[in-house]
């Protein structure tokens, strides 16, 4: 399987609207250094996935008829408002694989057009090509969904949006052994535990209660940015930090574009 990182960022991201720190500047200026809304690409043979959709310019990406199957975390407006500009769009369904969240997000149920919602229970895998995708719950604001992705010997959940996880996801993360965790990191050490979003302490102490082979921190924001300058260095090792056009094979290799 092979994963990319078509965004990285949490609705903080550099550059963040209005702000003048040092890591906001730069991105302005370096767009190596910016972050567009968290996202994933994963592909084994001919079949595609695209975890969520907050990218603006999901049509420019991928063209008419020839669209990956999409699968939703939840439906906030960051992980979905790329739906927004596709779905009066013309040619085949795309498969919308979500959680049963009854309100989805402003009319897209009501209007989804080329959109083909299908919502998922927990713990029950299903097959997408030669993958198996398992969804599981997240502790979030809305109901939220992770998703473990197997095929072959490679095995990647991707966590977003979740602070600390639930029991039931937790045990079955440790006995399910991912070779790659990808995992919500919005922000640096609060004092207070945050209740929608890991920090970087809940982050690190779920990678050392699942014992993943790597992981990679995503939905980063620009005061986390601006941490990782100055601490990046004391991560663990085998924890990586996202960036935007990275992909990772799994289960053989880092490989940055
Ligand atoms: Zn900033
Ligand atoms: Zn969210
Ligand atoms: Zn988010």
């Amino acid at each position: 399987m092979r994963l990319s990182f078509l965004g990285t960022g949490s609705t903080s991201a550099p550059p963040l609207y209005g702000c003048a720190c040092e890591i906001c500047v730069e991105a302005r200026s370096n767009p190596q250094t910016r972050r567009r809304p968290a996202s994933a690409l994963i592909e084994a043979g001919e079949t595609r996935l695209l975890i969520d959709a907050g990218l603006m310019d999901l049509a420019k990406c991928f063209s008419a008829g020839d669209f990956p199957t999409i699968l939703l975390t939840h439906f906030h407006p960051d992980h979905v408002q790329g739906l927004f500009h596709l779905r009066w769009g013309l040619g085949r369904q795309i498969p919308v694989y979500c959680p049963p969240d009854s309100e989805g997000c402003a009319d897209l149920y009501k209007n989804p057009g080329l959109l083909e919602f299908k919502p998922v229970r927990i713990f029950d895998p299903f097959p997408l090509g030669p993958m198996t995708v398992t969804p599981m719950p997240l502790i979030h604001s809305k109901i939220t969904l992770g998703y473990c992705i197997e095929s072959g010997d490679s095995r990647i959940a991707y966590l977003t949006d979740t602070a600390w996880l639930p029991r039931n996801t937790e045990e079955f993360l440790r006995d399910w052994q991912p070779s790659a965790l990808v995992i919500d990191c919005s922000l640096p050490p609060q004092i207070t535990p945050p209740k929608n979003h890991n920090d970087v302490t809940l982050t690190l102490a779920v990678i050392a209660a699942v014992q993943p082979q790597r992981a990679w921190l995503t939905h980063i924001g620009h005061e986390l940015d601006a941490w990782l300058k100055a601490n990046g260095h004391a991560l663990p090792p085998r924890v990586f930090v996202a960036r935007d056009g990275e992909f990772i094979h799994d289960p053989l290799n880092i490989l940055a574009e």
